[in-house]
């Protein structure tokens, strides 16, 4: 292979900013989304509050940190972002919260992974905007209340049901961003195509939309490598051909599955013999990591019916056996 879809490069994220869209207006889709935080903003300004504390959640590169930064900058505030790995010491928290100014919001990725201590010091920090310090140990240890501005927590994750309960709870708004059309996917290359100054046809736009399995950061990173493939053949203009020929080059198939895709229903199919086969099994077989596939890569595949899931584990599908190009059907289950 080539280049994997979902391969991170520096080139990417050095351009991200200029990239992203800055207002509520700019961001494509998930209109569910923007009808409900249209609402919260024009209510918190209103009462001239923070914005409830926000849990979004989805596959990765759906817009959540985008969107994260569209909220301050339509409550005119600031965005700190980090990650639940990055929060591994009680300092860690305590510090970011400190220097929070009012409404300010903080944007915790992968909330799910923080851990026991962090997560019960943003308890009270939720609630009532205080930060609760044991300082001390043992019998002389001794609590400390410190007041916090009002502040707006937004947090990410892949899985909303891998949050403990009490801290989903203290989310005020809890939404569920979804893979994107292909019309929005389209505007979203042809928007990105305006801002680094290439040219792309419609049909471009559509062909490289249709690859980009529902994925905004993957829409825009396919672009990226059709642009330099288009430039190398000397074209001006990006046109599906081109896209075609460029994202055959980088194995990206005409459904958007990319290498691991493929490597994955194919393991399925000729060492489960179509499954049902476990998620470790199939870690196991492919080299890849469980969480990875459970959380990159299967959430597309089973929304598109590449694959189903049953108590017994994933099956490979009808449509997966065709896509693939083995002849027969789907061998019958007994
Ligand atoms: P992760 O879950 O891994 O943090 P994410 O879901 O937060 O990722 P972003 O980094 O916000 O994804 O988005 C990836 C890129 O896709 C952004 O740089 C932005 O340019 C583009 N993008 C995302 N959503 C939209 C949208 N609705 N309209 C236009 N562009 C978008």
């Amino acid at each position: 292979t080539l280049m994997s879809a979902n391969a991170n490069n520096e080139e990417t994220e050095q351009n991200e900013d200029t990239i992203r869209p800055q207002r509520l207006d700019d961001y494509i889709g998930q209109k569910d989304l923007k009808g409900i935080l249209n609402i919260a903003i024009a209510a918190a300004k209103g009462r001239e509050d923070s914005l409830d504390h926000l849990l979004l959640y989805g596959p990765p590169g759906l817009g959540k940190t985008t969107m994260s930064l569209i909220l301050a900058t339509e409550m005119g505030v600031n965005c700190k972002i980090t990650s639940a790995p990055a929060l591994e010491r009680p300092r860690d928290i305590t510090g970011l919260l400190v220097n929070l100014k009012p409404g300010d919001i903080l944007f915790i990725d992968e909330i799910h992974r923080l851990n026991r201590m962090t997560e019960e010091l943003l308890y009270p920090a939720m609630e009532d905007y205080r930060l609760d310090i044991t300082i001390g140990k043992g019998q002389t240890a001794k609590t400390r209340s410190i007041p916090l501005p009002p502040f707006t927590l937004v947090g990410a994750t892949t899985k909303a049901g891998a949050l403990s309960s009490p801290l989903r709870d203290r989310f005020g708004i809890i939404q569920r961003l979804r893979f994107y059309e292909l019309d929005e996917l389209t505007l979203i290359v042809k928007r990105t195509a305006e801002i680094l100054n290439a040219s792309i046809t419609e049909e471009g736009a559509i062909e490289i939309a249709r690859r980009s399995r529902g994925t905004p950061r993957i829409a825009n990173r396919l672009l990226r490598r059709v642009r330099d493939y288009t430039q190398v053949q000397k074209a001006e203009t990006i046109t599906d051909e081109l896209a075609a020929m460029a994202m055959d080059l980088f194995d990206v198939d005409r459904e958007g599955l990319d290498w691991t895709d493929r490597l994955v229903l194919n393991t399925i199919i000729q060492q489960f013999n179509g499954g049902p086969v476990g998620l470790e099994a199939i870690a196991a077989a492919t080299g890849e990591d469980r969480k990875t596939i459970e959380e990159v890569y299967e959430p597309y595949l089973l929304q598109n019916g590449y694959l189903s899931r049953t108590h017994r584990g994933r099956i490979a599908t009808n449509k997966t056996y065709q896509h693939l190009g083995y002849n027969s059907d789907k061998p019958s289950q007994t």
